[in-house]
């Protein structure tokens, strides 16, 4: 499903993530997450080319797929320095692999993201969001103020987890404080609906609900 221009929603079905593939002006083929290894063929079936996986996060429904997509396309692997070490070492728990009864095939992350940083040729902007996983990150592309999310975030007023490994409620909401601060016309979760307008309204709106 086309989001805007240059952005496709490829959504999660069951329980996989939602991935977004971003066409960059740079002629670069970004997907943000993966989903599960039985996401593969449907991502296979939608998409031509992948040059990086971006993993909002480390776990198995965002990242599982990585290392089959990787090979198929050749792409290169990314995530923040927090979580690159349970995807590289295939961590079970901190992946929540174990939780849906699943081995997560590990896999090299190949470029290590750090907050603050903008990924070459993307112009999408690591932004530190921890609370739902240590090393998870939103993206930010500042031009069309558009903000992938991950789980940090979800419609309808929906939080991030934070009673799973590396789950911290304090953390969460200093991270949606955090993305609140951010000029946001649309917001891209890792499950479910989008927020296609007025989003920096709305991740205010839910900021004042969780009562920090
Ligand atoms: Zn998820
Ligand atoms: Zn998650």
């Amino acid at each position: 499903m086309k989001i805007t221009d240059g952005i496709t929603l490829i959504e999660g079905a069951g329980a996989n993530s939602n991935c977004y593939l971003v066409e960059c002006a740079s002629g670069m083929n970004v997907l943000v997450d993966a989903g599960m290894p039985e996401n593969f063929e449907r991502i296979r079936a939608r998409v031509k080319r992948i040059d990086v996986i971006v993993n909002t996060h480390c776990h198995y429904d965002h990242a599982g797929a990585d290392g089959l997509l990787k090979k198929e396309f050749g792409a290169k692997v990314a995530a923040h320095e927090l979580d690159a070490p349970y995807i590289s070492s295939g961590d079970a728990e901190q992946t929540c692999a174990s939780l849906f009864g699943k081995v997560f095939e590990k896999v090299k992350v190949d470029l290590v993201l750090k907050d603050g940083m903008v990924i070459e040729g993307t112009g999408l902007e690591v932004v530190h969001t921890p609370g739902h996983t240590h090393g998870g990150i939103c993206l930010y592309d500042r031009k069309r103020r558009i903000l992938f999310l991950g789980d940090t975030l979800f419609a309808h007023g929906a939080v991030g987890r934070t009673d799973l490994p590396g789950g911290d409620p304090e953390a969460l909401a200093a991270s949606i404080r955090k993305i609140s601060s951010l000029d946001v016309e649309m917001i891209l979760p890792g499950h479910g609906e989008c927020v296609l307008s007025g989003a920096s309204g709305y991740i205010k709106d839910v900021l004042e609900k969780m009562n920090f």
